[in-house]
């Protein structure tokens, strides 16, 4: 892959390109995560986790929570 050579700002931030954000699945209002690893930066597209027990699958993103904690929510 050829990279792109761009500045950060007096900020730190960088504009990260459409071309970019459309191939890897990350969009404007993501979450992302960065992290370094050997010197360099990761950034990666934060998965909708369930905020009551980790669970990916099923999250209701209004409340960052899956359907089985809601139900039990509902069930009390
Ligand atoms: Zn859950």
């Amino acid at each position: 892959m050829i990279g792109l050579n761009r500045k950060l700002d007096k900020l730190g931030r960088v504009v990260v390109p459409a071309d970019y954000r459309y191939r890897t699945g990350i969009d404007i209002g993501d979450q992302i995560k960065i992290t370094e690893e050997a010197g360099k930066l990761i950034i990666e597209k934060v998965k909708p986790f369930c905020k009551i027990c980790g669970s990916e699958e099923n999250i209701n993103e209004q409340y960052s929570v899956c359907e089985d904690c809601i139900n039990k929510i509902k069930s009390i």
